[in-house]
């Protein structure tokens, strides 16, 4: 899937499904996202024929994108959830995942939140520290229930991604070290209220390369095999998300060469397999729409300024991101009919990080001219803020030729009568 894929020109407009991006654009104002239902149904559906052969649970990593209409969609097609919070939890639970699909992850669950995940009976805890097994250990015992428990390894190996979203080095606050293991597993099966089933990693996100996955799969099957002869009944292993996209011109591994690799370093254990993808599953199924407000000439390079900023979609400023960026309403890029222009295409927010893209060719734009910033689905909207008192832009899903506001925009109202001001003041 391309960032065009799924946002492809007809007769100089772009479209997403059967409808003019423009269209929408008139009736909900920009900047907003945008997202195609088949899309994401299609990405779902090449995981699942990936891994039809493998006993497989497909836990979408609700973080990438939190939308209760994206959660429904994914749902609906069968799909658990690796969440994150008690707040992630609440959200897969109302958009109908049942919590015996539900894996939870992240370095500091509190006791509220393990509690809250106990009493629903999800499927398993993903524990990155033995501090967290004692606690989960501890409230597992005062609800007389028993937890499902892997623990998430960290191999020790080079993601080769960006620096920040890079988890699986020993250097990284996640996971329980791999020499660490085994003594790890004998202390949690010693520990009333966990019931020790798997095994999980995860390594990093927007891995465009196998070798790192390769590499930490294999070291799971070796620890798989020392715990059983440890004794653990270990039949679960997951292997996390972090497959990548296609944002510029990267080469992606498909989804079966993935499952395949999957199958050859894992298979012969004969476990479940959970798989944890967010970014795979949503990244271009998505974009960000926006309108050019100002051309501004200065000494040294041409700016478009956007109604769009690094509070709508950090990527760019937080991760050096590119992000293909396309007039809407022009011939495809790829048709040489409409001049380019280079520009400098920044947001409104006062920082000079509010910058999408250096040195663009984009065509020659001109105020209130329609601009998609493409690959925005996972990772743009969930990292959204309301810095500089700018509305969360809203959130539109396509469906053929229906599309529904699934985030309204709030008002300013709305922002500022959160802040109370004390009657002392
Ligand atoms: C973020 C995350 C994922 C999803 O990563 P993607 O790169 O979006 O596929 C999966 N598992 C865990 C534990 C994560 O933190």
């Amino acid at each position: 899937m391309t960032p065009t894929s799924y946002f492809p020109h007809k007769n100089n407009q772009m479209f997403v499904e059967n409808i003019a991006v423009s269209d929408i654009a008139k009736k909900v104002q920009t900047p907003f996202y945008c997202y195609s239902h088949t899309a994401i149904e299609a990405s779902f559906q090449d995981y699942q024929n990936a891994f039809s052969n493998q006993d497989t649970l497909i836990c979408y990593a609700v973080k990438a994108n939190s939308n209760q209409a994206v959660l429904t969609t994914l749902s609906k097609l069968g799909s658990g959830a690796d969440v994150v919070s008690m707040g992630e939890i609440q959200r897969a639970i109302m958009a109908g995942i049942p919590a015996n699909k539900i894996v939870y992850s992240g370095v500091a669950k509190t006791e509220e939140e393990i509690n809250y995940a106990l009493s629903l009976g999800i499927f398993q805890f993903n524990v990155e520290s033995e501090p967290e097994l004692a606690l989960i250990s501890k409230v597992a015992t005062a609800l007389n229930k028993t937890a499902a428990i892997a623990f998430r390894i960290n191999p020790n190996v080079c993601a080769q991604t960006h620096e920040k979203i890079s988890t699986g080095k020993a250097e990284n606050k996640f996971g329980v070290p791999i020499s660490k293991a085994r003594v790890a597993y004998k202390e949690a099966a010693a520990l009333p209220g966990i019931k020790v089933q798997g095994v999980d990693v995860h390594i990093g996100s927007q891995l465009t390369n196998l070798t790192p996955f390769t590499e930490a799969y294999q070291h799971i099957a070796q620890l798989v095999v020392e715990l059983r002869e440890d004794g653990h009944d270990i039949n679960v292993i997951d292997v996390g998300g972090g497959l990548g996209i296609t944002y510029s011109d990267e080469i992606i591994p498909s989804k079966q060469t993935y499952a395949e690799m999957v199958h050859a370093q894992l298979g012969h254990l004969n476990c479940k397999i959970i798989i944890e993808p967010g970014r795979s599953l949503l990244g271009n199924a998505g974009i960000l729409v926006s309108s050019v407000v100002f051309v501004k000439k200065g000494e040294e390079r041409e700016f478009l300024i956007i109604d769009a900023g690094m509070n709508d979609l950090i990527r760019p400023s937080m991760y050096d991101a590119y992000h293909q960026i396309i007039a809407v309403d022009k011939a495809s890029i790829d048709n040489n009919e409409e001049p380019l222009k280079t520009y400098d295409i920044v947001g409104p927010v006062c920082e000079t990080g509010d910058t999408f893209a250096k040195a663009r060719q984009v065509h020659d734009a001109e105020i209130g001219d329609l601009i998609a910033i493409m690959s925005s689905g996972a990772y743009g909207s969930v990292m959204s803020s309301t810095y500089n008192t700018r509305m969360l832009a809203p959130e539109v899903m396509v469906k053929g030729d229906e599309f529904a506001v699934v985030r309204t925009r709030p008002s300013y109202e709305d922002i500022i009568k959160q802040d109370i001001t004390p009657d002392w003041l």
